[in-house]
């Protein structure tokens, strides 16, 4: 029998979190970002689940050629634009529209021979200070842009970097839009957080506020991890999670008060109680620094790690199953995230929560040596 850990991706989950993007936002289209292997869940896995997204968006080539190859005619967006100037033989290849943030990127468009013209989106730099060009640079790469041959349609983009916090987004789109008013194109500006807390309503009033755009680009939402936890949990939003992380007992131990768990004897008890050993540790992706309290599901019931999480095993307090009346023992399942079989749910968010990490470290984390079943 293999190691009992498996992780399942939730095809039903992924429509329902894609569907609530669309009611968020639901004059605008919808860029699936799949980057980072579709945030750990694997591409080919999600692919049937978001196609009916309006595009893709993405930073790596060979994750581009893999949509392709999955038979996906429809927009590719590289979130990052190109790397070196062979990389734009790729986009006309393959269709691939592109960021374009920085002057490099310009000069290599202005070299590469195509006879068909890119559809590039232009970055504003507004505030994030990672990539893309500042508001005093923006009209001149534009107009540079657009007087390039190579260059078909001109889309306006721009990143927040605290959407899904106290500081909000204002700041950035009146910077975006006063410096973009005029200038023909579609506009991107919204990432998960900023579609589920910041979009503007279909038919509401005018607000200074609340963005909109031609098209969002949810990632995080589409997996069912809340963007802004812990002030709202997936939960609050409605998300179902996309991925579940779900393991087994290997091995029980009664101890006695006073006895300590795992290395380091981080963990003492002080009262005889019995311990459940899991098959997961943080070579499987499980955060090594979850510390013991971290949440975890032993048949459907809510209980804790105990002690330290170590390579292969975690360990854990099997207490509330003895009170809830559940028998555990070896084989009994174990849900480190997403669902329990008796429905149960314990958010990734909460354990990343419990780690001082987020829902997106941790999906993104999952191991290669743990086998991945699509469905369920
Ligand atoms: C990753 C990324 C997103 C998606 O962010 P989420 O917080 O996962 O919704 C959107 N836009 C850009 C440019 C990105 O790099």
């Amino acid at each position: 029998m293999p190691r009992p850990i498996l992780a399942t991706i939730h095809p039903a989950a992924l429509q329902h979190n894609l569907q609530r993007c669309r009611s968020a936002a639901p004059d605008a289209k919808v860029w699936a970002v799949v980057k980072a292997n579709a945030y750990g869940h694997g591409i080919e896995r999600v692919y049937e689940s978001l196609r009916s997204a309006d595009g893709f968006a993405l930073l790596d080539l060979d994750e581009a050629q893999r949509v392709r190859d999955l038979g996906w005619r429809g927009p590719i967006l590289l979130l990052e634009g190109v790397f070196e100037p062979r990389d734009l033989e790729l986009c006309s290849r393959l269709g691939l529209w592109h960021t374009v943030h920085c002057d490099a990127q310009i000069d290599m468009l202005a070299a590469h021979k195509t006879t068909v013209p890119h559809r590039v989106f232009l970055k504003m730099n507004s505030g994030m200070n990672r990539l893309g060009f500042t508001p005093q640079q923006y009209r001149s790469a534009w107009s540079r842009l657009n007087a390039l041959a190579q260059v078909d349609e001109i889309s306006l983009m721009t990143h927040f970097s605290d959407a899904d916090g106290e500081r909000g987004i204002a700041h950035q789109m009146q910077l975006f839009a006063s410096v973009t008013g005029d200038l023909p194109g579609e506009r991107s500006l919204s990432n998960s957080a900023a579609t589920l807390r910041h979009t503007r309503a279909a038919n509401a009033a005018p607000d200074e506020q609340a963005v909109a755009c031609d098209w969002i680009r949810p990632g995080i939402v589409l997996y069912g991890s809340a963007p802004d936890h812990p002030l709202h949990t997936s939960a609050d939003w409605e998300l179902r999670p996309g991925m579940t992380l779900a393991s087994k007992l290997i091995a029980t131990q009664a101890i006695d008060t006073g006895a300590s768990v795992g290395y380091g004897s981080t963990f003492v008890a002080d009262r005889p109680m019995h311990i459940g050993v899991v098959a997961c540790g943080y070579a499987d992706g499980y955060p090594r620094v979850a510390p013991t309290g971290t949440p975890v599901l032993v048949g459907g019931v809510r209980s804790r790690v105990v002690g330290r999480v170590s390579m292969d095993m975690i360990t854990v307090d099997l207490t509330p199953l003895a009170r809830a009346g559940v028998a555990a023992g070896i084989g009994s399942e174990v849900t480190l995230w997403g669902q329990a079989s008796n429905g149960a749910v314990l958010g990734i968010d909460e354990v990343a929560h419990a780690a001082g990490t987020l829902g997106y470290e941790l999906m993104c984390a999952l191991a290669l040596r743990v086998p991945v079943q699509v469905g369920g």
